[in-house]
């Protein structure tokens, strides 16, 4: 076995971590950054690449906002297996995506290691034992996912076995604290973003919108931005998106069916052609000069 791998990379602490502990152990890494319709969680994709470039180690970036990748994505979100989080967030299913995604990239560059910075217990419904242990399977990756910050707690993987990787430098770091993650920084003496939880899938508050996009099938590469800001109703089986301030107006104005900004009135973009006039009603009832009973008649459509 070739001392290579491939590092699933968000740029976080923890897979900061085990590009050190693997880097230590002598492996060429190969990191794998996830751009993600609906955000990754830690870090963004500028500072994993200067992480990546300090560290000397290659990046490849695998894009999931656009084309096969995206309706892939969007498959998983509609039909998640291992059901969801507080959110819509199916975390397990995502994640398997992900692993599946890197073990085919893996075996295209005839590498057999993956590795991944999940710690144990620390996040409540993709990182305990039996969810990595489905991940692991369900992704076809038993006995090539080393999780080197909680390798001592898990089944030894074939690298191990083998020799490859020295199980005696691995770590056994469970749960939520970070206090050990942090020792071990100072060890390697990496800088590390703070942890932000960037994924939309998991807020509650959109739950309802995320639902209803992806059962009428509202959601393209072309319209993703759209569901990101905003203000959204669903009126007669059509979505409209109402402008907040004068970035979303920019952002709305680029697409189709839209009615333009204009003097305090918001842009508004509605996906059926024939409710352009419930759109400029939409747009009424947000402009500034409105009065919150124009906004009444909208509330129960808000998603
Ligand atoms: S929080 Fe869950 S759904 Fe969101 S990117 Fe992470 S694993 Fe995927």
């Amino acid at each position: 076995m070739e001392k290579k791998c491939i590092l699933m990379f968000s740029g976080g602490l923890d897979s900061r971590l085990a590009l050190k502990i693997m880097q230590e152990q002598g492996f060429e890494i190969i990191s794998l950054f996830f751009r993600l319709p609906f955000g990754e969680g830690c870090c963004n994709e500028n500072c994993s690449f200067n992480f990546s470039q300090l560290e000397g180690v290659k990046l490849k970036i695998i894009d999931c906002t656009k084309g096969e990748l995206l309706k892939e994505y969007l498959e998983v979100l509609k039909h998640p297996k291992f059901g969801r989080g507080a959110g819509i967030n199916p975390c397990i299913d995502c994640r398997i995506f992900m692993f599946r995604k890197a073990k085919e990239f893996a075996d295209e560059q005839g590498v057999e290691l993956i590795v991944s910075g999940e710690v144990l217990g620390e996040r409540p419904m993709s990182q305990h034992k039996k969810a990595m242990s489905i991940v692991e399977e369900e992704s076809g990756l038993k006995g090539r996912l080393l999780r080197p910050l909680s390798a001592k707690l898990l089944p030894e993987t074939n690298a191990e076995k083998k020799g490859f990787v020295a199980r005696d430098k691995l770590y056994d770091i469970r749960g939520r604290r970070r206090t050990k993650q942090i020792e071990l920084a100072e060890k390697f003496n990496i800088s590390y973003p703070n942890p932000a939880g960037g994924c939309l899938l998991c807020e509650k508050a959109l739950k309802k919108r995320f639902l209803v996009l992806l059962k009428y099938d509202l959601i393209n590469e072309e319209a993703l931005e759209l569901t990101k800001i905003g203000r959204h109703f669903f009126i007669d089986e059509c979505w409209f998106v109402v402008a907040r301030n004068e970035n979303e107006c920019k952002i709305i104005e680029k697409h189709e069916n839209v009615i333009i900004s204009d003097k305090g009135k918001p842009a508004v973009y509605y996906h059926c052609k024939d409710k352009e006039q419930v759109a400029k009603e939409l747009q009424e009832a947000y402009s500034k000069e409105s009065s919150p009973g124009l906004r009444k008649k909208f509330s129960k459509f808000i998603l």
